[in-house]
Protein backbone atom coordinates (compact mmCIF):
# COMPACT_ATOMS: atom_id res chain seq x y z
CA UNK A 1 0.00 0.00 0.00
CA UNK A 2 1.22 3.60 -0.48
CA UNK A 3 1.69 6.22 2.15
CA UNK A 4 -1.24 8.32 0.45
CA UNK A 5 -3.57 5.25 0.35
CA UNK A 6 -2.31 4.71 4.34
CA UNK A 7 -2.63 8.21 5.50
CA UNK A 8 -6.19 8.79 3.62
CA UNK A 9 -7.22 5.45 5.37
CA UNK A 10 -6.41 6.77 8.95
CA UNK A 11 -8.60 10.05 7.96
CA UNK A 12 -6.13 12.63 7.19
CA UNK A 13 -8.51 13.07 3.69
CA UNK A 14 -9.01 11.46 0.57
CA UNK A 15 -6.53 10.56 -1.28
CA UNK A 16 -6.32 13.68 -3.68
CA UNK A 17 -6.34 16.10 -0.33
CA UNK A 18 -3.84 13.80 1.31
CA UNK A 19 -1.43 14.26 -1.87
CA UNK A 20 -1.54 18.12 -1.45
CA UNK A 21 -0.28 18.13 2.08
CA UNK A 22 2.47 16.11 0.47
CA UNK A 23 3.10 19.33 -2.15
CA UNK A 24 2.40 21.48 0.98
CA UNK A 25 5.16 20.16 3.13
CA UNK A 26 3.01 19.19 5.62
CA UNK A 27 4.23 15.13 5.94
CA UNK A 28 7.28 14.77 7.18
CA UNK A 29 9.57 11.93 8.79
CA UNK A 30 10.79 11.96 12.28
CA UNK A 31 13.67 14.33 11.68
CA UNK A 32 11.81 16.76 9.74
CA UNK A 33 12.78 15.67 5.87
CA UNK A 34 9.60 16.67 3.44
CA UNK A 35 8.53 13.57 1.89
CA UNK A 36 7.07 13.03 -1.52
CA UNK A 37 4.31 11.30 -1.87
CA UNK A 38 4.74 9.04 -4.92
CA UNK A 39 7.99 7.06 -3.95
CA UNK A 40 6.70 6.32 -0.40
CA UNK A 41 5.14 2.97 0.46
CA UNK A 42 2.88 2.88 3.50
CA UNK A 43 5.01 3.15 6.73
CA UNK A 44 4.05 4.54 10.62
CA UNK A 45 7.49 6.95 10.45
CA UNK A 46 5.42 9.81 9.36
CA UNK A 47 4.66 13.36 11.12
CA UNK A 48 2.00 15.43 9.69
CA UNK A 49 2.47 19.04 10.35
CA UNK A 50 4.92 17.84 12.78
CA UNK A 51 2.20 15.28 14.67
CA UNK A 52 3.13 11.62 15.13
CA UNK A 53 0.77 9.22 12.96
CA UNK A 54 -2.42 8.20 14.85
CA UNK A 55 -2.76 4.41 15.33
CA UNK A 56 -2.29 2.01 12.62
CA UNK A 57 -5.43 0.27 12.12
CA UNK A 58 -6.34 -2.66 14.82
CA UNK A 59 -7.21 0.24 17.43
CA UNK A 60 -9.35 -0.24 20.87
CA UNK A 61 -10.08 2.74 22.69
CA UNK A 62 -11.37 3.24 25.77
CA UNK A 63 -13.80 5.94 26.47
CA UNK A 64 -15.37 7.97 29.72
CA UNK A 65 -18.91 8.27 28.00
CA UNK A 66 -20.92 11.31 29.62
CA UNK A 67 -24.51 10.74 29.31
CA UNK A 68 -26.33 13.00 26.58
CA UNK A 69 -24.42 11.33 23.95
CA UNK A 70 -25.61 8.14 21.86
CA UNK A 71 -23.32 5.55 20.14
CA UNK A 72 -25.05 5.81 16.65
CA UNK A 73 -23.76 7.90 14.07
CA UNK A 74 -26.82 8.89 12.37
CA UNK A 75 -28.25 10.67 15.73
CA UNK A 76 -28.80 14.15 14.89
CA UNK A 77 -27.67 15.20 18.77
CA UNK A 78 -24.16 14.74 20.61
CA UNK A 79 -22.99 11.46 19.11
CA UNK A 80 -19.64 9.38 21.31
CA UNK A 81 -17.32 10.12 17.40
CA UNK A 82 -17.65 13.84 19.07
CA UNK A 83 -15.50 13.31 21.17
CA UNK A 84 -12.85 11.52 19.20
CA UNK A 85 -10.50 13.61 16.78
CA UNK A 86 -12.89 14.27 13.81
CA UNK A 87 -11.00 12.57 11.23
CA UNK A 88 -11.45 9.20 13.36
CA UNK A 89 -14.44 8.74 12.09
CA UNK A 90 -13.07 8.79 8.47
CA UNK A 91 -10.73 5.87 8.97
CA UNK A 92 -11.08 2.79 7.08
CA UNK A 93 -11.90 0.27 8.93
CA UNK A 94 -14.09 2.36 10.44
CA UNK A 95 -14.49 2.58 13.84
CA UNK A 96 -17.16 0.79 15.91
CA UNK A 97 -18.90 1.17 19.54
CA UNK A 98 -18.21 -2.43 21.43
CA UNK A 99 -22.07 -2.91 21.42
CA UNK A 100 -24.02 0.12 22.80
CA UNK A 101 -24.64 2.74 25.93
CA UNK A 102 -28.07 4.56 26.11
CA UNK A 103 -27.99 7.95 25.54
CA UNK A 104 -28.70 8.27 29.37
CA UNK A 105 -25.83 6.10 30.38
CA UNK A 106 -22.18 7.17 31.29
CA UNK A 107 -19.21 4.97 31.57
CA UNK A 108 -17.11 2.97 29.86
CA UNK A 109 -17.35 2.13 26.20
CA UNK A 110 -14.90 0.76 24.21
CA UNK A 111 -14.27 1.69 20.93
CA UNK A 112 -12.39 -1.07 17.61
CA UNK A 113 -11.88 -0.90 14.09
CA UNK A 114 -10.98 -4.65 14.71
CA UNK A 115 -14.24 -6.69 14.01
CA UNK A 116 -12.68 -10.20 14.90
CA UNK A 117 -12.26 -8.15 18.33
CA UNK A 118 -15.32 -6.93 18.52
CA UNK A 119 -16.82 -9.59 17.93
CA UNK A 120 -14.61 -11.67 20.68
CA UNK A 121 -15.72 -8.68 23.53
CA UNK A 122 -19.84 -8.81 22.40
CA UNK A 123 -20.27 -12.37 21.59
CA UNK A 124 -22.63 -14.34 24.29
CA UNK A 125 -20.13 -16.95 24.39
CA UNK A 126 -17.89 -15.23 25.28
CA UNK A 127 -19.83 -14.17 28.83
CA UNK A 128 -17.58 -10.81 29.66
CA UNK A 129 -18.76 -9.61 32.39
CA UNK A 130 -19.73 -5.73 32.55
CA UNK A 131 -20.78 -3.82 36.15
CA UNK A 132 -22.98 -1.74 36.04
CA UNK A 133 -23.55 1.16 39.03
CA UNK A 134 -27.57 1.86 39.19
CA UNK A 135 -29.33 4.53 41.00
CA UNK A 136 -32.86 4.00 41.54
CA UNK A 137 -36.36 5.62 41.58
CA UNK A 138 -37.54 3.29 44.65
CA UNK A 139 -36.04 1.48 47.96
CA UNK A 140 -34.85 -2.09 46.78
CA UNK A 141 -37.33 -5.03 47.44
CA UNK A 142 -34.92 -7.14 48.84
CA UNK A 143 -35.57 -10.40 46.76
CA UNK A 144 -33.88 -8.90 43.96
CA UNK A 145 -30.42 -10.15 43.89
CA UNK A 146 -32.20 -14.04 43.94
CA UNK A 147 -34.18 -13.37 41.10
CA UNK A 148 -31.19 -11.70 39.40
CA UNK A 149 -28.88 -14.52 39.87
CA UNK A 150 -31.85 -17.25 39.18
CA UNK A 151 -31.24 -17.40 35.76
CA UNK A 152 -35.51 -17.73 35.54
CA UNK A 153 -36.28 -13.33 34.97
CA UNK A 154 -37.96 -13.13 31.68
CA UNK A 155 -38.08 -9.68 30.31
CA UNK A 156 -41.39 -8.79 28.39
CA UNK A 157 -41.08 -9.69 24.65
CA UNK A 158 -38.62 -12.23 25.00
CA UNK A 159 -38.95 -15.86 24.82
CA UNK A 160 -35.72 -17.12 27.27
CA UNK A 161 -34.90 -16.22 30.06
CA UNK A 162 -32.13 -13.92 31.45
CA UNK A 163 -28.75 -15.71 32.31
CA UNK A 164 -28.02 -15.27 35.83
CA UNK A 165 -26.57 -11.68 37.05
CA UNK A 166 -24.86 -10.71 40.60
CA UNK A 167 -26.72 -7.70 42.34
CA UNK A 168 -24.57 -5.93 45.36
CA UNK A 169 -26.78 -3.80 47.05
CA UNK A 170 -24.89 -0.93 48.49
CA UNK A 171 -27.89 1.10 50.06
CA UNK A 172 -31.51 0.99 49.56
CA UNK A 173 -31.73 3.03 46.07
CA UNK A 174 -27.81 2.07 44.94
CA UNK A 175 -26.26 -1.30 43.67
CA UNK A 176 -24.25 -3.22 41.24
CA UNK A 177 -25.38 -5.63 38.79
CA UNK A 178 -22.98 -7.80 36.61
CA UNK A 179 -23.87 -8.90 33.82
CA UNK A 180 -22.65 -11.41 30.99
CA UNK A 181 -25.36 -10.85 27.87
CA UNK A 182 -25.84 -7.67 26.73
CA UNK A 183 -29.81 -7.51 25.83
CA UNK A 184 -31.44 -4.19 24.98
CA UNK A 185 -31.70 -1.85 28.26
CA UNK A 186 -31.17 -4.76 29.75
CA UNK A 187 -30.49 -3.38 33.06
CA UNK A 188 -32.83 -0.77 32.76
CA UNK A 189 -35.31 -3.40 32.19
CA UNK A 190 -34.57 -5.80 34.98
CA UNK A 191 -35.10 -2.77 37.42
CA UNK A 192 -38.76 -2.05 35.79
CA UNK A 193 -38.68 -6.48 35.63
CA UNK A 194 -38.79 -6.11 39.67
CA UNK A 195 -41.32 -3.09 39.87
CA UNK A 196 -38.22 -0.03 39.92
CA UNK A 197 -37.12 2.75 37.92
CA UNK A 198 -33.52 3.34 36.92
CA UNK A 199 -32.56 6.97 37.75
CA UNK A 200 -28.94 6.89 36.50
CA UNK A 201 -27.17 4.61 35.10
CA UNK A 202 -22.67 3.75 34.82
CA UNK A 203 -21.00 1.31 33.67
CA UNK A 204 -18.13 0.80 35.29
CA UNK A 205 -15.90 -2.21 34.50
CA UNK A 206 -15.93 -4.30 31.44
CA UNK A 207 -13.79 -7.58 31.85
CA UNK A 208 -10.99 -6.90 34.59
CA UNK A 209 -10.76 -3.33 32.53
CA UNK A 210 -11.84 -0.13 34.73
CA UNK A 211 -11.99 3.42 33.56
CA UNK A 212 -9.04 4.50 36.83
CA UNK A 213 -8.99 8.04 36.68
CA UNK A 214 -9.66 8.46 32.98
CA UNK A 215 -11.97 12.02 33.11
CA UNK A 216 -15.75 12.19 31.25
CA UNK A 217 -15.41 12.76 27.98
CA UNK A 218 -11.94 11.66 27.12
CA UNK A 219 -10.45 8.34 25.87
CA UNK A 220 -7.16 6.38 25.57
CA UNK A 221 -5.80 4.02 23.29
CA UNK A 222 -5.69 0.30 24.99
CA UNK A 223 -2.11 -1.31 24.54
CA UNK A 224 -1.82 -4.98 24.66
CA UNK A 225 -1.37 -5.65 28.56
CA UNK A 226 -4.84 -3.98 28.49
CA UNK A 227 -6.09 -6.05 26.10
CA UNK A 228 -5.08 -8.90 28.71
CA UNK A 229 -6.67 -7.53 31.13
CA UNK A 230 -10.21 -7.35 29.47
CA UNK A 231 -10.26 -10.96 28.62
N1 LIG B 1 -28.44 -1.66 30.20
C1 LIG B 1 -29.21 -0.58 30.00
O1 LIG B 1 -30.38 -0.57 30.34
N2 LIG B 1 -28.65 0.50 29.42
C2 LIG B 1 -27.35 0.56 29.04
O2 LIG B 1 -26.89 1.57 28.53
C3 LIG B 1 -26.56 -0.59 29.26
C4 LIG B 1 -27.14 -1.68 29.84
Amino acid sequence: MKLVKHLANLGYGSRKEVAWMFREGRITDAQGEVLYADDQPAHDDVRVDGEPLDLPPGILLMLHKPTGYTCSTKDKGRIVYDLLPPRFRLRAPLLSTVGRLDRDTSGLLLMTDDGGLLHRIVSPKAHLPKRYEATLAQDLRGDEAELFASGTLMLEAENTPLAPATLEVRDARHASLVLTEGRYHQVRRMFAAVGNHVEALHRSAVGGLTLGDLPEGEWIALDDADRVRLF
